[in-house]
């Protein structure tokens, strides 16, 4: 997974995947399990009673403020909560229809405003691709390109950590 994805999509595909294990095999014939998969992610970051409480049950319009706060909380971006709100039939396909457009006019689709979600991070993922080269597992280079630092900064790193534990 690219550490430079913001964290919604992270999240989105995360849970996605998720999606394709739990349901590969056991959908319906003629429902796309891409599809389904991407139902299942928007549901699963953000459940109907969630979206219903917090939009209201009928809305003519739903300001990028909201959005963006929602995003934030949820890490379900922008646009995953705008098809969230149709799909909970809070808002109609017409009003879900001119709100995208929107989107699309301002450049949103690409990427959305305000602050970013901030990446996942897992402690455990970077503490194994530390430990790994140390074991002759993968090489510095490679364990660089994992933790997206130059190798350069790496080696050095690896250098303060060496001189740490020498004996005085
Ligand atoms: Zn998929």
């Amino acid at each position: 997974m690219s550490r430079r994805w913001p964290g919604d999509r992270q999240r989105f595909t995360l849970a996605h995947e998720l999606g394709h294990r739990l349901l590969s095999g056991r959908l319906r014939g003629g429902i796309d399990e891409e599809n389904a998969c991407d139902r299942f992610a928007g549901a699963f970051l953000a459940p109907r009673s969630s979206v219903q409480f917090l939009l209201g049950k009928e809305r003519l319009k739903i300001e990028w403020q909201e959005l963006l706060k929602l995003k934030h909380e949820f890490g379900l971006s922008m646009l995953g909560w705008l098809m969230r709100a149709r799909q909970c039939e809070i808002i109609t396909d017409a009003v879900y229809t001119k709100q995208i457009k929107q989107f699309s006019a301002r450049g949103w689709r690409k990427k959305e405003p305000g602050p970013p979600l901030a990446e996942e991070s897992s402690q455990f993922f970077e503490l194994f691709v530390w430990r790994a080269p140390g074991e002759g597992c993968i090489t510095p280079s490679k364990a660089a390109e994992l933790l997206g630092i130059p190798l350069i900064i790496l080696q050095k790193k690896r250098l303060i950590e060496q001189h740490d534990d020498a004996p005085q």
